[in-house]
């Protein structure tokens, strides 16, 4: 399932490793991370499977999950999104 990313506009692959079923929308307001600029929209299944910008609000709270700051920095540090999810599974 593709999508575009709220931030950076540029089309998008889900790869997650919280739900592996992969042909399946995420959770409405489930946080997404984009490869291509690290940028944090929140998937918005009411408007047909796309993201959305997180209000500031929503933004200090995510970044206040430990989990999301994680996911976040091996985001960046990885070579491929399946790198990143491989690390990210095997995270505490
Ligand atoms: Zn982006």
């Amino acid at each position: 399932m593709d999508h575009n990313c709220a931030v950076c506009g540029r089309p998008q692959q889900l790869v997650d490793g919280a739900q592996p079923n992969l042909n399946e929308a995420p959770t409405d307001g489930a946080v997404m991370i984009c490869w291509r600029c690290n940028g944090i929209s929140l998937w918005d299944g009411a408007s047909h499977g796309r993201t959305r910008l997180p209000t500031s609000e929503e933004l200090t709270e995510i970044m206040a999950d430990p989990d999301v700051r994680a996911a976040l920095q091996i985001s960046t540090t990885s070579s491929t999104p399946s790198e990143a999810v491989r690390r990210i599974n095997r995270a505490p």
